[in-house]
C-alpha cells in the first residue's frame, strides 16, 4: 500500500521527483487532452464568461505544473497546446468581428505563458542538474569511504585515527593487538603506554604529537594489555591535513613486535654467553703469545718471530671484536657502567694520538686546544676517540692527513675528528649511530667492520650527557664530532 502511494507521489508530486532528469512530454500532452475535453464536456452547463475564467487560471497552473515536473520542453509543448485551444475556442464559437481580438489575446496570453513556463522549467533543470551532482559526489565519498574502511581492516597493522575533537576510529587488528575495545574519545588518563619502563604523558603518544604536526617514524614502546601482558610496539603517526593544510586528524600505524624483541632478547643472551666464553681463551692465548714474543725475540728467530707478531696482532683484533660485542650486550641489557674521575681531555687526546699513529699511515694532526677538565670514564671516552679515528683512517684510503680539535664552547668540550675520505650520504647520517648499521657500498680500499663501534660511542656519549654527530659531503670526507660537559672548578 505504502508503496503504491509512493509510486503514485512519485509519478504526480513534482517535488518528489526533484533530482531526476528523465522528462516526459508525452505525459503533459496526454494530461491536457484529457482536460480539454472534460471542459468540452461541461461548457454546456456554465456561463461563458466563468468557462473563460476556469480556461485561463487551469492554462496557468498546467503550465506551471507541467514546467515544474517535465523542464523547459514540457513547458513549450503544453503552451502550444493550450494555445492550439484557444484557437479551436475562437474560431468555432466567436463571433466573426470578435476573432481578430480573441487571435492577439491569445498571442499575448501564449507568449507570457511561454516565458513563465520556460523559466520555471529552466530553474527546474538546474535544481535537477545540482541535486544529480550533490548525489553522485556523495556517493562518491560514500564508495571511497567503503574502500578505506575495507583497506584499513585487511592491513596486518593497527590503525589509529584522532581528530581534533579528540573523536576516536580504529580497525579491527589495532583492537585485537591491544586487547581491547577502543573508547569514542581519547583518554588522557590511560597509563597503559610506556617507553624504556616510564610511562608516556599524553603530549608524548605518536598520535598526539602528530596532531600536532610532528611526523614520527618507526619508534618502539610499550604496552600494557588490560589482561596484564606487556607487549612491544613499533609505531609510526602523521596529521592528515585538508586542502588549507590545516591539521584536521591524525593517523598512526601500530604493528606489535614483542616476539621479534623476543628474539633480539635471546640473541643477545646468546651473543653476550659466546663473547663471556670467547674472552677467557682470548686473554690466555695473548699471554702465552707476549711470552712467546718474548722468548722468539732472545732467540733471534726473525722468520717465526714475524709470523708470531702477526698472530699477535690478529689477536688483539679479535678481543677489540670480542669486547665490541660484549659492550652492546652490556648496553641491550641495561648493564654498561662507567668508572669517573678527574682527567685533562687535551691531553688524553695528545696520548692517543702518539698511541694510534704508529698504526696509521696517514698523518694525524692535533690542531691543540685549551686545557679542558672532565669528570668522565677515561677508557670510555679513550675507546670513542679510537674509534673516531680508526674510522676517520678505514674510511679514508685516497685521504693523507686526519684532523684532531679539542675547543670549549658554552661550557662544553668539543673533540672533532676530520677525514677526507669517502664521506657519509646525508640520508644515512643519522643511521649510522644505530646498532650494527653500515652505509652498504661496496667501496674500494674501506673494510668495515660489524657497525658496531659508532653505537658504543654514542651510548657512552649519551649516558656522560653529552651529544655525538656528524657533519659529512659524500666524496669529499667527514667530520665526527663529540661534546662532554666540562668539570667545573670550584
Ligand atoms: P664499522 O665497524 O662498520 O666501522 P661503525 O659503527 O664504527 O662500524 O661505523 C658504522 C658505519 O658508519 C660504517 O660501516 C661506515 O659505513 C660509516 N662510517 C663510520 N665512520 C665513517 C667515516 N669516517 N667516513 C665514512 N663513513 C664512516
Amino acid at each position: 500500500m505504502n508503496n503504491i502511494k509512493n509510486r503514485l507521489s512519485y509519478f504526480l508530486n513534482p517535488i518528489s521527483r526533484i533530482g531526476n532528469r528523465q522528462y516526459s512530454i508525452l505525459f503533459p500532452l496526454v494530461t491536457l487532452l484529457i482536460g480539454m475535453v472534460t471542459l468540452e464536456f461541461i461548457r454546456s452547463s456554465i456561463s461563458s464568461s466563468l468557462f473563460g475564467n476556469i480556461v485561463i487560471t487551469l492554462s496557468i497552473l498546467s503550465i506551471i505544473y507541467f514546467a515544474f515536473r517535465d523542464g523547459v520542453k514540457a513547458a513549450f509543448v503544453s503552451t502550444v497546446a493550450i494555445v492550439g485551444y484557444y484557437f479551436y475556442i475562437i474560431f468555432s464559437r466567436s463571433p466573426v468581428d470578435q476573432i481578430a481580438s480573441g487571435l492577439q489575446l491569445t498571442i499575448t496570453l501564449g507568449s507570457v505563458y511561454l516565458v513563465l513556463g520556460v523559466i520555471i522549467g529552466w530553474l527546474k533543470q538546474t535544481i535537477d542538474k545540482l541535486v544529480e551532482k550533490e548525489v553522485e559526489s556523495r556517493q562518491k565519498a560514500e564508495d571511497g569511504q567503503a574502500r578505506i574502511q575495507t583497506i584499513l581492516q585487511q592491513l596486518p597493522a593497527g590503525v589509529l585515527t584522532v581528530d581534533k575533537k579528540g573523536k576516536v576510529t580504529a580497525n579491527d587488528q589495532l583492537e585485537k593487538i591491544l586487547g581491547r575495545r577502543m573508547p569514542n574519545h581519547i583518554q588522557s588518563n590511560s597509563q597503559s603506554a610506556s617507553r624504556e619502563n616510564k610511562v608516556m604523558l599524553p603530549k608524548e603518544w605518536p598520535i598526539i604529537r602528530a596532531l600536532k604536526g610532528e611526523h614520527v617514524n618507526y619508534e618502539e614502546m610499550e604496552y600494557v594489555r588490560p589482561d596484564g601482558r606487556k607487549i612491544f610496539l613499533r609505531v609510526s603517526a602523521g596529521p592528515i591535513r585538508n586542502k588549507k593544510r590545516q591539521i584536521i586528524a591524525a593517523v598512526s600505524t601500530l604493528f606489535d613486535i614483542t616476539q621479534e624483541k623476543e628474539l633480539e632478547g635471546r640473541k643477545d643472551d646468546f651473543v653476550n654467553m659466546a663473547s663471556h666464553e670467547l674472552k677467557t681463551p682470548i686473554t690466555s692465548i695473548r699471554l702465552y703469545l707476549d711470552s712467546l714474543v718474548l722468548r722468539t725475540k732472545k732467540e733471534k728467530d726473525i722468520k717465526n718471530l714475524k709470523t708470531l707478531k702477526n698472530i699477535q696482532y690478529q689477536t688483539e683484533r679479535l678481543q677489540e671484536l670480542v669486547n665490541d660485542l660484549l659492550d652492546v650486550s652490556r648496553i641491550q641489557t641495561g648493564k654498561l657502567s662507567f668508572n669517573k674521575e678527574e682527567f685533562r681531555l687535551d691531553s688524553l687526546v695528545k696520548n692517543t694520538l702518539e698511541e694510534l699513529q704508529g698504526g696509521i699511515d696517514k698523518k694525524v694532526i692535533y690542531k691543540g686546544g685549551p686545557p679542558t677538565r672532565l669528570y668522565a670514564d677515561k677508557f670510555r671516552v679513550y675507546q670513542v676517540l679510537t674509534n673516531l679515528i680508526t674510522n676517520a683512517d678505514k674510511y679514508s684510503p685516497q685521504g693523507k692527513e686526519i684532523n684532531v680539535k679539542v675547543q670549549r664552547v658554552n661550557g662544553k668540550a668539543i673533540v672533532s675528528v676530520k677525514d677526507y675520505g669517502i664521506g657519509v650520504p646525508k640520508e644515512k647520517q643519522n643511521r649510522i649511530f644505530d646498532r650494527l648499521y653500515q652505509v652498504s657500498e661496496d667501496i674500494k680500499g674501506t673494510y668495515p667492520g660489524l657497525g658496531m663501534g659508532l653505537y658504543i660511542s654514542r651510548e657512552i656519549i649519551k649516558r656522560h650527557k653529552g651529544k655525538i654527530w656528524v657533519e659529512s659531503k659524500e666524496g669529499e670526507g667527514s667530520t665526527f664530532y663529540f661534546s662532554l660537559p666540562v668539570r667545573k672548578v670550584n
